[in-house]
């Protein structure tokens, strides 16, 4: 007798799907033996690594028979010395996604909800059901996430609020005034957790800064990452920033060396580099410039974005422009999971990249529609 080993699953775990990730240029190579291939579909830094952070990696190969630095030591005084805060506050993270993670591990179970918005980042309704907990999915706002609506959606058993600001996929954000209406009006004993990933290219001056709203709101974590701005998506690190109380909490369930010994020598050496910093955000304004005239040029309809990518809606249909794109080397990211099927997301390139993508779509929207 064959087992079914899906009934056995946790009940939250036999509803999920598997992260669907950007496809990788090598796979594309394999399927159609293209060799010129422009990935635009993980929100990746288009610079490639800063040269000090290479530099650190081959310094620290030699050691790598050795476990990590479990505690982090080095990497969190360089970041409590970066930001303003205490070592003590610090979680690190195989990527950020592992504390949104240990996020629900440590808070959620079956019988507590979790509550985020409609079109919210994917790793969100992962983390929540896999604990068993249930999702609280509030109306999307012109596509943005609607504070109020969220914070109005608490029930006595919601323990966690995920926001993402800016959003991934659709690049929207939040202001200081409603995020910190949200905080005001939310019970002391929900989790906040604002999702920071891109909060480096992000100008606007009524953007918040989490960390500044640490001090008056000790529910509230700040999630942040070296994958996007920091260019080492590769290398998978990211942190959080909340009470000490907390941190203590989610170090109690982190796997022991979760973030590895190059990531760590890694992560403080980009740091390190302004200037990389600098040209990342610099790259990514005109990138959005770039993307957003041309799109417009061809009459196609985006959601404004302050992240490193934008959400196009297709006169055509989505999956179909995307494979037209694939045939041509341009990969970007479609969203239909997130209950967008009429969009891609394309990440910022370098301009020549961009117009790989621009220059690619009328060809492949006139192929798609004439079916
Ligand atoms: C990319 C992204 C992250 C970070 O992912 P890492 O695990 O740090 O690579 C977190 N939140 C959002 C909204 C993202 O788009």
């Amino acid at each position: 007798m064959s087992c079914d080993y899906i009934t056995l699953a946790n009940s939250g775990v036999q509803g999920l799907h598997p992260y669907q990730p950007g496809k990788p240029i090598e796979e594309l190579q394999r399927e159609l033996g293209l060799s010129d291939i422009v990935k635009l579909a993980s929100n990746e830094n288009p610079l490639g690594p800063s040269s000090r952070v290479i530099d650190a990696c081959r310094e620290h190969a030699a050691q790598l028979h050795r476990y990590p630095d479990s505690s982090g030591f080095e990497l969190k005084n360089a970041l409590s010395a970066r930001l303003q805060v205490r070592p003590e506050q610090i979680t690190l993270g195989c990527g950020s996604n592992d504390v949104l993670d240990l996020v629900a591990r440590v808070f959620l179970e079956e019988g507590k909800s979790a509550v985020y918005s409609e079109h919210a980042f994917v790793v969100y309704p992962i983390a929540v059901h896999a604990s068993g907990a249930r999702s609280i999915v509030t109306p999307a706002r012109e596509w943005g996430h609607d504070l109020a609506a969220m914070a109005d959606a608490v029930k006595g058993d919601t323990r966690v609020i995920y926001i993402a600001n800016p959003n991934n996929p659709t690049g929207t954000w939040s202001t200081r005034a409603e995020v910190e209406a949200l905080l005001q009006r939310v019970p002391e004993s929900v989790i906040v957790v604002l999702d920071e990933a891109y909060t480096e290219y992000v100008d606007d001056p009524d953007y918040p800064d989490g960390l500044a709203l640490l001090p008056r709101y000790p529910n509230l974590i700040v999630t942040r990452t070296f994958s996007k701005a920091y260019g080492l998506a590769g290398l998978r690190v990211g942190y959080s920033v909340s009470s000490p109380q907390i941190a203590d909490l989610l170090n109690r369930v982190r796997a022991p060396f979760n973030v590895n010994s190059l990531a760590l020598a890694a992560a403080a050496a980009a740091l390190e580099d302004g200037d990389y910093l600098a040209r990342s955000r610099e790259i990514n304004r005109s990138g959005l410039q770039q993307l957003a005239a041309g799109l417009s040029s061809l009459g196609l309809e985006y959601i404004p974005s302050v992240a490193n990518f934008m959400a196009v809606k297709m006169p055509a249909d989505a999956q179909r422009v995307y494979s037209g794109l694939l045939q041509r080397g341009v990969i970007v990211r479609p969203v239909g999971i997130y209950n967008m099927p009429d969009h891609l997301r394309v990440s910022v390139g370098l301009e020549a990249e961009n117009r790989r993508f621009l220059d690619a779509l009328p060809a492949v929207l006139d192929e798609v529609n004439r079916g």
